[in-house]
């Protein structure tokens, strides 16, 4: 561990400041041989971060976090969470560091935060430690979502620490330096609320409040507005997820932020064939994060937030849960708006038309998708071509021609807007075989699969010559697909 000055990085430490309790100052663990397999070079610039100066020894060291820029004060952040549904008093970042706080833009601030960088207070049974394959990953479906448009935090760097990890076998080591909103999540106000000090409560939710949602700061009763304004957010995201055929995997309540963007991308993955049952990740037997239920699942948590947050409600325990039911009841009702307006814009269809018509078309076309196993992003694209008269495309993907036939008819009739369409369903989304391709590659040291990928996913919208392969859904022997979490 050195503390060098660095004319490049200034990190401020406010969460490390307010919420002392909650931050355990800690470092990095040495990386014998850092080498960069990834930068995200937008996203440094506009950070203010000097692609060429992270690119260099001591660059690389930042990213680790084995060179701490003077100021900065790294933490551990304590958080609890629902896992699976059973409480966890004591999670926290067992295996990552929040370096510091970087200006973003319009004075919000972003966390700079590295993710395997070595065992923590928190660690329990865990080494700390992560392969690259996993880290790779992480930045690969990040940076596609965000390109989708939505949420999440966002991927600066992936490096290779030159030290084996062990797990079913021995494989590379990598640290992912990843950047958000904040690290907030609905876990960190268990925690605070778990200790019994409600001062803590109170200056987590202020802080939550000044960063991520300053309009509840006028509020009569500000910790409502910010349970309202998470309530929102939260019901905003998971339309997203829906619409896009994103499954998160893990949504433990430590993994759904306050910010509202997609965070902790571990045994996640886009849907193929549609089918809410559909579940990827090994742990998740009973398939309680199915796809299907994820927005149930997000109303579940934001109640464990409710739970927390009842002290600042009310002092009377009575009034603050009713108050906590009324605002948890908005969840619904935003949610189907976000899925209506997303599903409106995916059939190119016009603002004028009735919700309810909007609704009941795109639910026939769902009905129709499942009893067919049809590829999510290949249709919506392929209806695209349908609104200019091509419906051939669309038609080949159907078993039930009449089915299909009739819903076309009908959808048509309503004059859908082919270009607003191009842009509301992707072309590439980081298929599940492709992206264990990639993954697989950059663990034997080929970067360039990888790189191709990512240029598919990250101009999602744009059909581009040559990139076929990264539109098709996955070839008949690919199989039944499964994801390993937190590995
Ligand atoms: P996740 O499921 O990745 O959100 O992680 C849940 C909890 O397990 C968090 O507290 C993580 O910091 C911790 N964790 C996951 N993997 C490791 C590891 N290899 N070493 C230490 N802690 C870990
Ligand atoms: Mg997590």
């Amino acid at each position: 561990m050195s503390v060098a000055p660095s004319p490049t990085i200034v990190l401020g430490d406010r969460f490390a400041r307010e919420l002392g309790e909650m931050a355990l100052p800690w470092q990095a663990e040495e990386a014998p041989d850092p080498r960069l397999l990834v930068l995200n070079e937008p996203l440094a610039t506009e950070l203010g971060l000097d692609p060429a100066a992270l690119r260099t020894p001591d660059g690389l060291r930042l990213l680790v976090g084995t060179l701490v820029p003077e100021g900065a004060t790294p933490v551990a952040q304590a958080y609890s969470g629902h896992q699976f549904g059973s409480f966890n008093p004591r999670l926290g970042d067992g295996r990552a560091l929040l370096l510091g706080e970087l200006p973003g833009a319009e004075g919000a601030l972003r966390d700079l935060h590295l993710k395997g960088s070595g065992r923590t207070p928190f660690a329990r049974g865990g080494d700390g430690l992560a392969a690259v394959g996993p880290m790779l990953r992480e930045y690969v479906i990040s940076e596609a979502m965000h390109a989708l448009g939505i949420p999440t935090t966002r991927s600066l760097a992936v490096v290779a620490t030159g030290r084996a990890v062990r797990r079913e076998t021995l494989l590379p080591g990598a640290v992912l330096a990843r950047v958000a909103s904040s690290h907030l999540r609905v876990g960190s106000f268990q925690y605070a609320r778990a200790t019994g000090d409600v001062d803590l409560l109170r200056r987590l939710a202020d802080h939550a409040i000044d960063r991520h949602h300053p309009g509840a700061a006028g509020a009569e009763n500000r910790y409502l507005a910010l349970y309202d304004a998470v309530v929102a957010a939260q019901a905003s995201l998971v339309a997203q997820w829906m619409l896009v055929g994103f499954v998160h995997g893990v949504m433990n309540t430590d993994n759904t932020t306050i910010s509202g963007e997609t965070i902790d991308y571990g045994p996640c993955a886009f849907l193929d064939a549609y089918d809410p049952a559909t579940v990827y990740s090994s742990i998740d037997a009973g398939g309680r994060y199915a796809y299907g239920n994820q927005p149930v699942v997000a109303e579940w948590n934001l109640a464990r937030l409710a739970e927390a947050l009842l002290p600042l409600f009310d002092d009377d325990q009575e009034q603050a849960v009713a108050v906590a039911v009324e605002s948890l009841r908005g969840f619904a009702p935003r949610y189907e708006a976000a899925w209506t307006a997303g599903v409106r814009a995916k059939l190119g269809l016009p603002e004028g038309l009735d919700d309810a018509v909007v609704r009941a078309l795109a639910e026939d076309l769902f009905v129709l998708l499942r009893q067919d196993h049809v590829d999510l992003t290949s249709v919506f694209r392929a209806l695209g071509g349908a609104a200019r008269g091509d419906v051939e495309p669309v038609r080949l993907l159907f078993l039930d021609l009449a089915g299909i036939d009739g819903w076309l008819e009908r959808w048509r009739a309503l004059a859908p807007d082919a270009a607003g369409m191009d842009r509301a369903n992707p072309v590439y989304i980081p298929r599940n075989h492709l992206v264990e391709e990639a993954l697989d590659a950059a663990t034997e040291g080929d970067l360039a699969p990888l790189g191709q990928l990512l240029e598919a996913v990250t101009a999602p919208f744009d059909a581009r010559p040559g990139l076929d392969r990264y539109a098709a859904p996955a070839p008949q022997d690919f199989g039944a697909y499964r994801t390993f979490c937190g590995t």
